[in-house]
């Protein structure tokens, strides 16, 4: 690294600052120009006003920069800043995510299999010409030594001409920047790096807070019925990325459902997910907080449901083929099924209905007492869709065979999405066959749903994780199944099949799971209890 000490360029700190923040602006805020343009474009003084919130950006990187402009810091800081500004520039031009702290959660709770499916050569252009381009130039330009007074006057300059000109440019357009303030809040999100730097450290803030408190005992007094000869076997599948209006027992053209059509299943088509992120949703799902009051985050955290059961005394099992649990299952059974050491059916990656092996001998080795399995689905996990279904079900074609969407066609990605769902549909169905043998010597049951949705291409967006008060219909209506074996008589089908398209949520799932079997407990609300509810229309 002779030459890096060698410097062939030589500028003061003010300038380095200026002409990154610069660099930034021009070539790693695509995203955020493109929405901008989307939005103002056509409107009186369109372009004035995109090129106002474009100097805009500039003024406040500057501010943001300068706070790292002391003397060995500075160029660490800036060739930092420069590698987060490539890689969101890459995750929102390619996925057209925006980056909040959903969304850095997600990224530090992606596993490595996940993070493969991410990594692109297109990813490492952006890395090349966006950061490491730049910052050899860094590398070889010396940064003029001042004294300390001169270089805090200099700064303070710099500082105080870029509020002056971030003020006369709200002020001369104070209505723009009002309205788009109110009206257009979501484009800030797309502000490279500014939106991913403010993100991470509320993910870091949340997760910090997390760890500290303890854990609240939840439904300590649960119990099953005294004198309930019958034993519940119930398995519940957690889906993955699966969205209602893809599954054909929802209405969907294609016939994506083709097994389930043969069942006596109950689909809800109407149900809201709790977040629009296998990290806010998997989690809010087993909680009793609904998803208004969900506050995993920087709330107490609090027993869910699955310890709720197992106060109770139900006999409970959690295998994972997706990531991990997202906690829920932190303190009960909990098996790994995404490698070929416990997962029989592994090709290019390991199969959901590889959960199922071995499963009878679990059961079998239950002596008492119900059970209750949830089986963690890799699903429709994208935005490698095409790895997640054997050849055998590629039905639906030609199919998107890669994880850079703009490579394909919209209809491509929908094929590919679709085979996932005629895969789950196969999964779902073996689930089912499953609980039917276990049928003599238990009351079974089988409730399925989807953690969240996904876009596939609608007004551009991709993939999932959106904000939920911006979040589409497509990310966050979620599939929803029910099936009961032929001892499980205490239910009203016709009452459940009526409520189909009725607006039902993830908040339901708490108390049906207690429904299922039995519970008493004061945490137990039967008005949200699918069972109970279907029970009291039929009036029994
Ligand atoms: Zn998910």
């Amino acid at each position: 690294m002779g030459w890096l000490s060698s410097p062939i360029l030589k500028c003061s700190a003010n300038q380095a600052i200026l002409a990154t923040a610069v660099f930034i602006v021009t070539f790693a805020n695509r995203a955020y120009f493109r929405n901008l343009v989307e939005t103002f474009a056509s409107s009186p003084w369109g372009h004035l006003h995109i090129g106002s919130l474009g100097l805009f950006l500039l003024c406040a990187l500057i501010l943001f920069l300068l706070i790292f402009s002391f003397r060995s810091l500075l160029k660490p800081a800036l060739v930092f800043f420069l590698l987060v500004s490539a890689v969101s520039a890459y995750f929102m031009d390619t996925y057209k995510v925006m980056i909040d702290s959903g969304m850095i959660e997600n990224v530090l709770a992606t596993d490595r299999a996940e993070a493969v499916d991410l990594l692109s050569a297109r990813l490492f252009i952006y890395l090349l010409l966006l950061w490491l381009l730049p910052s050899v130039v860094l590398g070889m330009t010396r940064i003029r030594q001042e004294s300390a007074g001169g270089a805090l006057l200099s700064r303070l300059k710099l500082a105080f001409v870029t509020m002056l000109l971030m003020t006369a440019l709200v002020l001369i357009s104070s209505a723009f920047y009002a309205s788009f303030v109110r009206e257009h809040k979501a484009i800030r999100y797309y502000m490279n790096p500014l939106a991913p730097v403010y993100a991470a450290y509320k993910a870091g803030k949340t997760l910090l807070a997390v760890d500290d408190a303890p854990l609240e005992v939840l439904g300590a007094d649960a119990h099953t019925p005294g004198v309930d000869s019958d034993r519940e076997l119930v398995i519940m599948v957690v889906g993955e990325t699966a969205r209602a209006d893809r599954f054909s027992l929802n209405g969907y053209e294609r016939q994506t459902n083709p097994q389930l059509e043969k069942e006596s299943v109950v689909s809800f088509s109407q149900v809201d997910s709790c977040g629009t992120s296998t990290e806010v949703s998997v989690p809010c799902m087993f909680s009793v907080y609904g998803r208004l009051s969900f506050d995993g985050h920087d709330g107490h955290p609090t027993e869910n449901v699955l310890d709720v059961l197992g106060h109770a005394g139900v006999n409970l099992l959690w295998r994972d083929n997706n990531s991990n649990s997202k906690g829920v299952a932190d303190r009960i059974r909990n098996e790994d099924y995404r490698t070929p050491e416990s997962n029989p059916d592994c090709d290019v990656e390991c199969r959901d209905d590889g959960m199922l092996a071995g499963l009878q001998d679990y059961v079998d080795s239950q002596e008492s007492g119900d059970i209750l399995i949830i089986l963690h689905q890799m699903g429709s996990h994208g935005p490698a869709y095409y790895k997640r279904y054997p050849p055998e079900f590629r039905k639906f074609v030609p199919d998107c065979e890669s994880n850079q969407l703009q490579d394909c066609s919209e209809a491509e990605i929908s094929n590919a999405y679709d085979n996932t769902i005629l895969y789950t549909d196969y999964f779902l169905a073996q689930v089912i066959d499953f609980l039917r043998d276990n049928d003599d010597r238990f009351e079974t049951a089988m409730l399925y749903a989807s953690d969240h949705g996904e876009s596939l291409g609608e007004s551009g967006v991709y993939l999932h994780g959106l904000p939920y008060w911006i979040a589409p219909d497509e990310q966050t209506h979620v599939p929803v199944i029910l099936w009961f074996g032929k001892n499980f008589d205490d239910v009203g089908l016709e009452a459940l099949r009526q409520m189909r398209s009725e607006s039902l949520s993830h908040d339901n799932i708490f108390h049906t799971l207690l429904g299922f079997f039995e519970i008493s407990s004061g945490i137990y609300d039967g008005r949200k209890d699918l069972l109970q509810i279907s029970r009291d229309r039929t009036g029994g």
